[in-house]
């Protein structure tokens, strides 16, 4: 028995915002403490975090 290992990753939900897939996170707090993981783990500043438009859920923007 040789099953793939796969689907067992969790994968975060996305949807595409423009020209890019946007990470979806389903709390506004949830959405913050990534968005203080990225600033300290990848030096990124200034993430915001924003309701998406086209569902009930949050996304981080650099802009
Ligand atoms: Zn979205």
């Amino acid at each position: 028995m040789s099953h793939r290992k796969q689907s067992q990753i969790y994968e975060p939900e996305r949807c595409w915002v423009g020209d890019v897939q946007k990470i979806c996170y389903a709390t506004h707090e949830e959405a913050e403490l990534a968005a203080r993981v990225a600033e300290y783990d990848h030096g990124v500043s200034h993430l915001s975090v924003y309701k998406c438009e086209y569902g009930d859920h949050w996304h981080l923007s650099s802009t």
